[in-house]
């Protein structure tokens, strides 16, 4: 058997990848890898960030709302490295509307930029009409995964529900009653009654 393995065990299907976030003050562009964004309602309690798993969370039990975050995989043509894009709930929209008229969003080029000065300004996100061709593209990986390693999911003891495709955020987030299921959704939706 030979020593040689011109290729490494971990691909980018596996990898760990950076949250990237808009930055202040100027314009990104990105080109999406994932087929479809994930969202998950966050909060950032004792310095960092945690999905919220509606029963017994604790950031709730002290009265702490969480965020509706999106993400998808992306590539970063400036930089050539790939990043895990986060967006807001205004970006809900614009991914949305892409995700409607291409069918998946990967190909998609999108640019984003902060309305103002704040790091935590809102953020505007506008699509290319026209999708790159998927085979020069990098593989994308399991975006859920990733995610569930950077918010260390699996050392805890609740796990996420089964992926689906309705990322929708709360309505009116900051009205919206306590979730009580006893799992973190990956779909940040409200529950149905
Ligand atoms: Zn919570």
């Amino acid at each position: 058997m030979s020593i040689w393995q011109n290729k490494p065990d971990r691909d980018c299907t596996t990898q760990n990848f950076r949250i990237y976030r808009t930055p202040v003050g100027r314009e990104v562009e990105l080109v999406c890898l994932s087929p479809q964004f994930l969202g998950v309602k966050l909060h950032y309690w004792k310095g960092r960030s945690t999905p919220c798993i509606g029963h017994a969370c604790e950031p709730c039990g002290n009265g702490h709302r969480p965020r509706w975050k999106g993400y998808v995989q992306a590539y970063h043509p400036a930089t050539r490295t790939i990043v895990i894009f986060e967006f807001t709930e205004r970006g809900y929209q614009p991914f949305q509307e892409a995700l409607n008229q291409h069918g998946h969003l990967r190909g998609l080029r999108l640019k984003a930029c902060r309305l103002n000065k704040k790091p935590n300004g809102p953020i505007q996100i506008a699509f290319a009409e026209l999708r790159e061709e998927s085979p020069h593209l990098p593989k994308q990986g399991d975006l859920a995964a990733m995610l569930e390693r950077i918010w260390e999911i699996r050392q805890q003891s609740y796990t996420f529900e089964p992926r689906n495709h309705e990322n929708k955020p709360p309505e009116s987030p900051r009205t919206e009653p306590q979730q009580t299921e006893p799992v973190v959704r990956l779909n940040g939706q409200p529950p149905r009654h």
